[in-house]
């Protein structure tokens, strides 16, 4: 009899899963079914690298796993068994998509089209899966193998690989579900959060954001909470109308807390990363001297933008002031906004707009040679559903890669 394997959700994860049951069968006898709850898989795959899908990141596997945070140690077997330049062969040889690297190491397809990936893998698969769509899945329940029940009907499977995604960008279909489904099957869920997402800010500091919005400068950004700093990065950072965003401030974002109501919690920029407090300040004081005639805010954009120049001045009580009439605590107030610029957080990141999840199904309870969960025989657990969250630059779809190819290989192995 054949072995019928069940995937639930196909976002990035269940699609790849799929794929490489289908690469990986050989002589294998096995029914593969996947269940999607939209009218056609890949909602969200749809959306990556600003519609241009940023599939993977051709960093060699010791300096890609520094990419997931917590869960560079869990993640490293499936990167190893299943790297960058195996996605960029299964995309050029299995999917017929030639790829190309652009800045840091990104690998897209030279389509630059991110629905021309899930066409593709949706055609793959055509031929080995029996994709049911617009079926919404209620319960996953353990019995000699699973019972599955769904809004198209009831489904029994031998194996089951759950790959329902996380809870950002719910829209696309990913609400959660994987937690639940997991929980009630006996899991550890660690709650979900937003990470790799735009962050709010508040009152005078979202006027001064919006005053700058569309400007891009490339910062020293550190997350403060309670006094304390959370982490730092230097990188990309846009100014918006509602607070910040861009590579640098999505990375930090994770790193904000859950619940920031009453707390002291704020984004701190450095303008100008490359120079050192004392170096900076003393730039300024020799261009003082030089300029005697030249207004400050002419002088300050020789370090940012001119429009963050002027906003700077401004901030810092010293706007249309001359070079001349400078006082020493002009110069203060300047160096203060422009190398420690305090931009207070109206709330935690949101979920709906953060591009992946913190949170997820904890890794103690899966191995990570397989993907298959220690506490259910039979399920494998991959993607967003688990708790790991990538960096932006092709990290997230490779982790969804890497599992899926573990999860499968073992699926075909095992009896
Ligand atoms: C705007 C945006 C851009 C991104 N760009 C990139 C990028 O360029 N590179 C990168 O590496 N990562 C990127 N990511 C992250 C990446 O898209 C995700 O990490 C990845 O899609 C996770 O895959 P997944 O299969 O686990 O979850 P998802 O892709 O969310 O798929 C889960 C699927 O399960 C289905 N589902 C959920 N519940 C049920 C249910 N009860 N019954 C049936 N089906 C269900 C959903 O409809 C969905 O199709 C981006 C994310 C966003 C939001």
């Amino acid at each position: 009899m054949k072995k019928r394997i069940g995937i639930i959700g196909g976002g990035a994860a269940g699609l790849f899963a799929a794929c490489q049951l289908k690469r990986l069968k050989g002589a294998g006898d096995i029914e593969v079914t996947l269940i999607e709850k939209n009218s056609i898989p890949g909602k969200k795959l749809i959306l990556t690298g600003h519609g241009r899908c940023n599939i993977t990141n051709r960093k060699e596997v010791n300096r890609l796993k520094e990419g997931y945070h917590d869960a560079d140690k869990f993640l490293y077997p499936a990167l190893k068994e299943f790297g960058p330049e195996d996605t960029v062969s299964f995309f050029e040889n299995g999917i017929g998509l030639k790829v190309k690297e652009e800045e840091n190491n990104r690998i897209f397809p030279v389509c630059d089209s991110a629905v021309t990936v899930r066409d593709r893998l949706v055609s793959y698969i055509s031929d080995s899966t029996k994709t049911v769509c617009d079926a919404v899945v209620k319960d996953i329940r353990k019995t000699n193998g699973f019972e599955v029940d769904t809004s198209k009907g009831k489904f029994t499977f031998d194996q089951v690989i759950l790959s329902c995604g996380g809870m950002s960008f719910p829209k696309t279909g990913s609400t959660g579900d994987s937690y639940r489904f997991a929980e009630e099957l006996g899991h550890t869920v660690a709650p979900a959060r937003g990470a790799l997402a735009p962050l709010k800010a508040e009152g005078k500091d979202k006027s001064f954001c919006k005053s700058l919005s569309g400007v891009t400068v490339n910062a020293g950004v550190s997350l403060f909470s309670e006094g304390r700093k959370a982490a730092s990065k230097e990188g990309g950072v846009l100014f918006a109308d509602f607070g910040l965003t861009g590579p640098a401030i999505m990375e930090i974002s994770r790193e904000v807390p859950k619940d920031i109501r009453g707390k002291d919690v704020y984004i701190e920029l450095d303008l100008v990363p490359s120079m050192k407090d004392e170096e900076f300040e003393k730039e300024l004081l020799d261009l003082i001297g030089k300029h005697a005639d030249t207004k400050i805010t002419t002088l300050l954009s020789g370090f940012v933008p001119q429009s963050a120049a002027t906003e700077i001045a401004a901030r810092a009580g010293a706007e249309g002031l001359y070079a001349q009439g400078f006082t020493k605590e002009n110069r203060k107030n300047v160096c203060r906004e422009t190398k420690h610029l305090r931009i207070c957080l109206a709330e935690a990141p949101d979920i709906n707009t953060a591009y992946v999840t913190r949170g997820g199904v904890s890794l103690k309870e899966v191995d990570r040679k397989t993907m298959e969960s220690k506490i259910v025989p039979g399920l494998y657990i991959i993607g967003e559903a688990l708790d790991i969250d990538g960096i932006s630059g092709g990290y997230n779809l490779q982790a969804c890669m890497s599992e899926a190819y573990l999860a499968s290989k073992n699926i075909l192995s095992s009896d």
